[in-house]
């Protein structure tokens, strides 16, 4: 999987460089693109059926107590993406966005909720550029150049809860993970994260990926998926925020520049 991510963003650079020949590769992929994201949809909306049938046998064989490592699961995605919020974002927007975390948590937390009920980043991107521009006062440029960007590639929420179900995946087995391959999952996370699509349940598809990479049994996907709109909540929440901290963070450096030049251009005349 790797390679073939890899082997994307090669030919991605390739399409971008290539130009204006490239143009019915580049449209070519993009329907493809949209081809796959309905599929994802007709795939998620029979979903709850087929994880109904999967859940019933297990539960009705163990008992309700097979369930409760599914709340700790919850609990620890919630608490992980919470922490991203508070502390790396936070942290973030105060010291490269010279903005006060307080009033960039204000304002994108319409965005926050949108993005929480529909579970899309793509769909919640309206409303994320509305607040990034409205509340925050980022410039026209730089959101609409960050925020469709962000909504396709920068999925911190994903990753986070990719890391997550994988460690409980493999606890679930039994299976001793080494240090290396905790380092895969790192790597492989991250990837995943970057190829998710911004439409509900993207994630947990990817999570095949990361799980065949370090070699663990996909049915594995299973256990999770009972629960994946719960974890897809948090997660797309942390999405959106994620992107609307990096628009924040590229406007004030972007504003930072033009101020620098403009006065180095007034010294110059004077
Ligand atoms: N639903 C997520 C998003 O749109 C993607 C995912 O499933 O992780 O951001």
């Amino acid at each position: 999987m790797l390679q073939i991510i890899f082997f994307a963003i090669f030919l991605g650079l390739g399409i971008t460089l290539v130009g204006e020949r490239a143009k019915p590769v580049h449209h070519f992929f993009d329907g493809l693109a949209e081809i796959m994201y309905r599929i994802t949809g007709i795939v998620m909306l029979l979903a709850p059926i087929g994880v109904f049938g999967l859940v019933a046998p297990v539960v009705g064989q163990h008992g309700l107590s097979v369930l409760l490592p599914l709340l700790k699961v919850i609990v620890a995605v919630g608490l992980a993406c919470l922490l991203h919020v508070l502390i790396t974002y936070s942290i973030l927007v105060k010291t490269l966005g010279k903005m006060s975390p307080l009033k960039f948590l204000k304002g994108i937390a319409p965005a926050g909720i949108v993005a929480f009920s529909t579970t899309s980043s793509a769909g919640t991107l309206p409303v994320t550029i509305k607040n990034t521009r409205e509340n925050l006062g980022v410039s026209h440029s730089t959101s609409s150049f960050v925020l469709p960007l962000g909504a396709t590639i920068n999925m911190d929420g994903t990753a986070i809860y990719q890391g997550v179900a994988v460690i409980f995946i493999a606890q679930f087995f039994g299976l001793e993970l080494t240090f290396t391959q905790l380092l895969t999952i790192v790597l492989t996370t991250t990837f995943a994260s970057i190829g998710t699509a911004g439409v509900p349940g993207a994630g947990l598809i990817m999570l095949t990926m990361v799980l065949n990479a370090v070699n663990m049994p996909i049915e594995g996907i299973a256990l999770i998926a009972g629960i994946d709109r719960i974890l897809d909540m948090f997660r797309t929440s942390v999405n959106v925020v994620g992107d609307a901290s990096a628009a924040v963070v590229v406007d004030a450096i972007e504003k930072q520049n033009e101020s620098d030049s403009k006065s180095a251009g007034q010294g110059s005349t004077i």
